[in-house]
Formats: C-alpha cells, sequence, structure tokens
C-alpha cells in the first residue's frame, strides 16, 4: 500500500533524500559541542518509507539509505563507521517495522493499541536494541571518556525520540490519514503561532522573558492536546515537533529550563519532557480518532437499523392493509352468502329457514311484552294446473306475481317467506286474530284480482289461507304453524279462495 503518488521504484531515492536531510537534522540537534544529538530523525524515515511500501521494495529504500549515511557522516566519521552506523541504523528499522507489521498491516497510529505498540517497540525494543550495537561501534571506534552503557543511553534516547516524533509526522502527511478541514485554516494558524510564541517564552531566557513568570515547559502540554482533540495525528505531530525545534534551538544557545550542571544532564531532560509530550498526544488522537470512527460506523449501523425498521413498518402497514382489505370482502362474501341462506331465490323473499328463525324470536318477544302475534298461511289453488297449462316458467312468473302482491299489500313490519313451492306464510307481530283474518281476506282479495301476463294471455289465481294466533301455552312457533296449516287444510276441503281461522 502507498498514499504516495510516485512510481515505487523513484521513491527509494525520496527515502535516500529525506534520510540525509534527516541526519543533517540530526547533526544541527547535536546539543553543543559534545555532539550528543538530542533527536536522530533519519531512521523515522526509513521506518515510514518501509510502513508505507511493500516489503518487496524493502531492499531498494535500505540500499538508498546507505550512500546517504555515508555523505552525512562522512565530514565527522570514517569511511568504516559510517559504514557501520547505516548498518545498525538498518538492523534497528527493518527489526521495528517487521514487528509493527505484525501488530497492524498496514499499520496506520489512529488506534490506540498501534500507538502503544508504537511506542514499545521503536522506543524500546528497537532503538535500546540497535543502541546496544551503536554503542559498541562508538566505544570501539572514537576515543572518549564516554563508557558502553553511556553510549548506549544516548543512542538509545536519541533513536527512539527521532522515531517517536518524526514516523508519526510523515505517517499522517504522507499517508492515508483525513486531511484537515479547511474551515479549521485559521484556527490551525493560531495554535501554530501560540506554540511557537509559548515555546520561545517557555524554553528561553532573555529577550522573552517576562520577568517573573513561571518557566514550566509542562505547562505548554495543551498545546498538542488541543492540536490532537482538532487536528487528529497531523495536528499533534506537527505541535509535538515544533515544540521539539523550539526547545532544542534554545538549547544549543544555552539557555531554557532544561539546562543542567552539563550537557548530557539536559539533553536527558529535554529528551524526557518531548517523549512525554509527544506521546501523550500521540495516544490522544489516536484514541480519540478511533472513537470518532467508531461513532460514525455506529452511526452507520444505527441508520441501516432505522432503514430496515422503517421498512419494516412500512411493510407492516401494507400487510395490515391487505389484511383489511381481505376480511372487509371476506365480510361482504359472509353477508352476501347469509343473505342468500336466508333468501328464496325465485322471490327474492325470506325462505322457511329464515321465517322459522324469525317465527322463534318474534314468539318469545311477544311472551315477554303479552303482545299478540299471529300467523298467515297460504297455498296457491291448482297450482299444479298452471304449470301443466301454461308451462313451469309461467308457473314461475305467477309464483312472483303472487308474492309481488302479497309483498305491496303488507306492512313493512310483516314477515312474507316463501315456505314451501306454492305456499306462503305471514308473520304478524302485535296483531291479533280478529285483524289478522281481516288482512288475511283482503292478501286473499288482492291476489284473485291479480292478473298475471303469461306469454299471449294473462292468469289469474286464487288462494286458500288458515289463520292463527299466539296462545299462551305456546312455548314456539310450531303448534301455531300447526293450527294454521290445519285451518288452510280447511280452507281447501271448504272449496279453496277462502280464509279459515284456526
Ligand atoms: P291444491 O289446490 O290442492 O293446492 O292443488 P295444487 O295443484 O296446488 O296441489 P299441489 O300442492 O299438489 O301441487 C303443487 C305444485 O306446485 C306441484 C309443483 O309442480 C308446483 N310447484 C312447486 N314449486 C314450484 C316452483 O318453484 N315453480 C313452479 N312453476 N311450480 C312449482
Ligand atoms: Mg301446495
Ligand atoms: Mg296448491
Amino acid at each position: 500500500m502507498t498514499a504516495i503518488p510516485v512510481h515505487p521504484l523513484l521513491l527509494p531515492i525520496v527515502t535516500g533524500l529525506g534520510y540525509f536531510l534527516g541526519a543533517k537534522l540530526g547533526v544541527w540537534a547535536s546539543a553543543m559541542s559534545e555532539g550528543i544529538s538530542i533527536f536522530w530523525p533519519p531512521n523515522s524515515v526509513l521506518l515510514a518509507a518501509l510502513l508505507l511500501t511493500r516489503p518487496k521494495y524493502w531492499p531498494l529504500h535500505l540500499l538508498a539509505v546507505m550512500p546517504a549515511e555515508i555523505i552525512a557522516d562522512l565530514p565527522v566519521f570514517t569511511l568504516p563507521q559510517a559504514l557501520n552506523f547505516a548498518f545498525v541504523n538498518i538492523i534497528e528499522v527493518t527489526l521495528a517495522a517487521v514487528l509493527l507489521r505484525r501488530v497492524a498491516d498496514p499499520f496506520t497510529l489512529d488506534r490506540l493499541r498501534n500507538v502503544a505498540y508504537f511506542g514499545l517497540i521503536a522506543m524500546f525494543l528497537a532503538s535500546a536494541g540497535a543502541a546496544l550495537l551503536g554503542a559498541w561501534v562508538y566505544l570501539m571506534t572514537t576515543d572518549s571518556d564516554t563508557s558502553y552503557w553511556g553510549f548506549w543511553q544516548i543512542w538509545w534516547f536519541g533513536d527512539g525520540l527521532g522515531l517517536l516524533i518524526f514516523t508519526p509526522l510523515l505517517l499522517s502527511w504522507l499517508g492515508r490519514l483525513q486531511v484537515p478541514a479547511t474551515s479549521r485554516v485559521i484556527e490551525a494558524g493560531l495554535l501554530f503561532l501560540m506554540t511557537l510564541g509559548l515555546c520561545m517564552f517557555s524554553f528561553s531566557a532573555e529577550p522573552y522573558q517576562v520577568r517573573g513568570l513561571p518557566h514550566l515547559p509542562l505547562l505548554l502540554l495543551p498545546l498538542p492536546i488541543w492540536a490532537a482533540i482538532r487536528f487528529g495525528l497531523r495536528g499533534a505531530s506537527s505541535i509535538g515537533l515544533t515544540i521539539a525545534l523550539v526547545a532544542i534551538y534554545h538549547m544549543q544557545r544555552g539557555v531554557g529550563p532544561f539546562m543542567g550542571e552539563n550537557p548530557a544532564e539536559g539533553v536527558l531532560r529535554v529528551q524526557e519532557y518531548l517523549f512525554v509530550v509527544v506521546f501523550t498526544s500521540l495516544a490522544i488522537a489516536a484514541l480519540l480518532q478511533e472513537l470518532r470512527d467508531r461513532n460514525a460506523l455506529l452511526e452507520t449501523s444505527q441508520g441501516a437499523l432505522r432503514l430496515a425498521q422503517r421498512e419494516l413498518t412500512s411493510a407492516n402497514l401494507e400487510l395490515e392493509h391487505k389484511v383489511r382489505e381481505r376480511t372487509r370482502e371476506l365480510n361482504e362474501v359472509n353477508v352476501r352468502l347469509e343473505r342468500q341462506a336466508l333468501t328464496d331465490v325465485l322471490t327474492g323473499i325470506a325462505n322457511r329457514r329464515h321465517f322459522m328463525a324469525q317465527a322463534e324470536v318474534e314468539v318469545a318477544r311477544a311472551h315477554r311484552h303479552d303482545r299478540p302475534l299471529s300467523l298467515l298461511m297460504f297455498d296457491i289453488d291448482h297450482f299444479k294446473n298452471i304449470n301443466d297449462e301454461f308451462g313451469h316458467a309461467n308457473g314461475d312468473r305467477v309464483l312472483v306475481a303472487v308474492t309481488q302482491a302479497l309483498h305491496d299489500t303488507l306492512r313493512s313490519g310483516d314477515l312474507l317467506a316463501r315456505i314451501g313451492g306454492e305456499e306462503f306464510a305471514v308473520l304478524l307481530p302485535d296483531t291479533d286474530i280478529d285483524r289478522a283474518v281481516d288482512l288475511a281476506e283482503r292478501l286473499r282479495q288482492v291476489v284473485e284480482a291479480t292478473e298475471v301476463a303469461c306469454d299471449t294471455r294473462s292468469i289469474r289465481v286464487t288462494i286458500s289461507g288458515g289463520v292463527a294466533a299466539l296462545c299462551e301455552a305456546d312455548s314456539n312457533v310450531e303448534p301455531i304453524l300447526k293450527r294454521a296449516d290445519d285451518a288452510l287444510y280447511r280452507s281447501k276441503a271448504n272449496g279453496r279462495n277462502r280464509i279459515a281461522r284456526g
């Protein structure tokens, strides 16, 4: 993986150049005449290159740093010394790169866990380990009072701090990290100027010093923290470098709060200070980035969840609507079926089943309210002859016409039903036997007067009827029906076209 828009084969040249410039900066950062470098940046150039490129290109990067190291070292060291230093540095960085890639591949510093590993591996493993070799090279090839462990500590801290300050800076500016929003340019400028100003004040004696104010370098810590909060890893690492450069600049001038009994002591103090400041702000930047990423992920999944819930709700609503629609249709069909089950197909009036059910209800009601109830039964006279003479279809017409005549004469509260082929019954609530007989007679006359058009002729028919009323002893409609039927039978026997009371 690489985010650098340069051909991978040209990148080693960039690495070599960067390494050389880093070495020059490292020499500049050497405190005073003793040549102890406060930080050693070139290794971070190589580490960033190895972390940003595929391992198959690594040998080219490693080769590129050899001439860079030699050219940078030759003014001060011999060629064998320079070669040895290059060898130690390559071992150190390769070890760090291999281990960091095992932690995460690609390795990024936007996770607190990765920053923690970075601190451990770069600062305490690779640099401290390589320093064992480096100190030995120093001891063998230079004439100095410094002990082996003295050299070891100088090499370790310089390399470790160099890696800690510059690798995140290079990774954040060259790797795939979020670019700060342009709307924060003013804030970024302000933060940088404040850092510069406060560093000048904190790390200097004259001429920036304000008499009486404490020069506590740790009071600068809010600045890289602010950078970490607002500008992430880029902000934190850039402000960290600014603080380091100003601190070192003042140390070289022999001023500031880190100056100790001797230069080595001052170097150690500023190194420890920079380690705390830079590592703290890197950790905060990574933690916040991690939280932001998690929140974004959470929001995305919550959004997806909300969408799914909305879709589910609308699917439910649609389903409910369909169910309601089907239920309504089903109810309509049921009502239709019920009506059909209670209706005579030919005449459209109540059938026997409906009549019987309704009659039971009315009998109970009449008993309850002590109201009269009468029942009429009619049978068309000699209907068989009609069928025989005019055909079944005309017989049906007669049935319909008689139904119509009866229906038109009755009140709306009376129930007319066809209870047999050409037999009808009428239920008369609130009607006593006398009024029922009168009504039956009127109905008989109406039917007698009705002319039914049958093909070329018109036919008249008569009906015989029987009337019965509810008695106290009647517990249901059956005995009333029986009495009305008996009366009807008598009407037939007495010559038809008449009404008899049961
Ligand atoms: P009565 O005066 O004694 O009642 O003589 P009737 O001919 O009416 O006697 P019966 O009750 O034996 O005959 C009834 C006839 O009614 C028999 C049957 O063919 C006819 N019928 C019954 N239902 C229908 C129907 O739905 N349509 C037609 N066209 N005729 C029917
Ligand atoms: Mg009959
Ligand atoms: Mg008949």
